[in-house]
């Protein structure tokens, strides 16, 4: 990801939703960071955490890959235990039953007893 140049915001100083522009700070010819500065007023903004952006895109971003590793996860300790892989599983016109506990379940209920069906059947 490179590094964006202009970024959605919400101006605290003039309301507009607007963009902010990052702009090199100079102490004489030295450069001694940056500041953001609103596109539409001008405003400038001391440093990042003061910048009123639109989308919260970093906790966003950690947010999602945080939880696409946890559902990875269950996937794959649990995958194997659903009911529609387990030899007591039956399917009618209607309903999806347990014949082991005679009850109905759902394809992907996840079950204590369950029995690997064998190859040739799941086929
Ligand atoms: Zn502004």
């Amino acid at each position: 990801m490179g590094k964006s140049l202009s970024v959605e915001i919400v101006c605290s100083a003039c309301g507009a939703d607007t963009l902010v522009k990052r702009v090199p700070k100079y102490d004489g010819f030295k450069k001694i960071g940056e500041i953001f500065v609103c596109a539409s007023c001008g405003h400038e903004f001391e440093d990042e955490d003061k910048v009123p952006f639109k989308t919260k895109a970093k906790p966003a971003v950690f947010d999602e890959s945080d939880r696409s590793k946890k559902v990875e996860v269950f996937a794959g300790n649990e995958k194997a235990r659903n009911c529609r892989y387990c030899c007591n599983y039956v399917v009618n016109p209607f309903t999806q039953r347990c014949s082991l506990h005679n009850k109905i379940v759902e394809a992907t209920d996840i079950c204590a007893d369950f029995e690997q069906k064998s190859a040739a059947e799941s086929t």
